[in-house]
């Protein structure tokens, strides 16, 4: 296991969206967060105000559920190891695929080879002896984006090798009533467009993600999105014009969630989002374009909402940490409801509360 960093890691402070107050655990107490993606376990731990205190990195390896589990297990070794102070509230996870938070069960996590339903909270709730809360990995990010941001009206958009995207509404996160709110990815666009993997053809995320960067521009040694920005900032006319589409398609996604429900701001993370600012200013510069012509879109002032999730921050394993504050239906993994933590009120964690079953494909 490779420990990235421990030591004083920053995220903005004591905010906490909403207004509402950090809930859960004692102040002092820190909680473990976890973001188990394809290639790699991050995980953090941070105090209940959002701050990151240690993290520690561990390869996802490969074996399916029992592998990933006992990886997962030793992520949180580490980290109680390096945190320097107690750890023993409820550890949150946050895991692509299909999940039921209720039960702390994933499925179809294909890049983790998990197929059918995986009880991963409980089996590594028994090999690390807390408590454990799962939730779905755009889920946790859009809860850390949250409180590092600072807002409580938000949408999360993960540009990944995928495009999903998550909604904390009014502070408090949408699953939906099948799990499913945020799957924007999915919405056909194109009649004309390729087929996508999920069966339908022309889905958004067939031309907003990084899989169709990396399709539209190869790279080899670097990752896809920041050789086209660097190629396009170099003056290469063709890798511009390859970012300006991509961007185009980027502010569709940004234009739909915008006139879906209307979030004070919108939160672009994921892998494409480590080229930084070049990644705001192109879909900022394509969302003008697109407001060109129309005064109601231009009054709606979407560039003026992009935001990009901090580069020093992990806010999918922070907000994976910060979901074990408030469990789903008010129990934990072991059925048991945390002391001190608003359940069902529709305020909590110091941001959104938490509602429904979650499944994602
Ligand atoms: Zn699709």
């Amino acid at each position: 296991m490779a420990a990235v960093t421990a030591g004083d890691e920053g995220t903005g402070g004591d905010v906490t969206p909403g207004g509402a107050p950090p809930a859960g655990p004692g102040r002092d107490e820190l909680l473990i967060g976890l973001d188990i993606g394809g290639t790699k376990i991050l995980g953090v731990a941070a105090g209940a105000n959002g701050r990151v205190v240690a993290q520690a990195l561990a390869p996802t390896p490969n074996g399916g559920g029992a592998a990933v589990t006992e990886a997962a297990a030793a992520v949180v070794g580490d980290l109680r190891r390096r945190a320097g102070g107690p750890v023993t509230g409820p550890v949150g996870v946050g895991i692509p695929g299909l999940v039921d938070v209720t039960r702390g069960v994933v499925k179809h996590a294909v890049n983790l080879g998990v197929d059918d339903w995986f009880p991963i909270g409980d089996e590594l709730a028994a090999r690390v002896g807390v408590p454990v809360v799962v939730d779905n990995d755009v889920n946790a990010a859009a809860i850390g984006a949250a409180r590092v941001t600072g807002h409580a009206d938000l949408v999360y958009l993960g540009l990944g090798t995928g495009l999903a995207a998550a909604a904390i509404l009014g502070g408090k996160l949408r699953r939906g009533a099948h799990g499913a709110a945020g799957e924007i990815g999915h919405i056909p666009v194109d009649p004309a467009g390729r087929r996508c993997r999920c069966g339908q053809v022309g889905c958004l995320e067939t031309t907003a993600s990084g899989s169709a960067v990396a399709e539209a521009w190869p790279a080899s040694d670097l990752p896809p999105a920041r050789a086209l920005f660097d190629a396009a900032a170099g003056g290469d006319e063709k890798a511009a014009a390859v970012r300006d589409r991509f961007a185009a398609r980027v502010a569709d996604a940004v234009r739909l969630v915008c006139l879906t429900v209307d979030p004070e701001v919108v939160v672009l993370g994921g892998g494409v989002s480590q080229v930084g600012e070049r990644l705001l200013a192109a879909v900022a510069r394509a969302l003008a374009e697109q407001a060109a012509d129309s005064p109601f879109l231009r009054s709606l002032d979407l560039a003026g909402r992009l935001l990009l999730v901090p580069a020093d921050v992990p806010v999918a394993a922070l907000g994976a940490a910060l979901l074990g504050t408030t469990p789903p239906g008010g129990t934990r993994s072991d059925g048991t409801a945390p002391g001190g933590t608003a359940i069902g009120g529709g305020t909590a964690i110091g941001g959104p509360a938490l509602d429904g079953p979650a499944a994602r494909p």
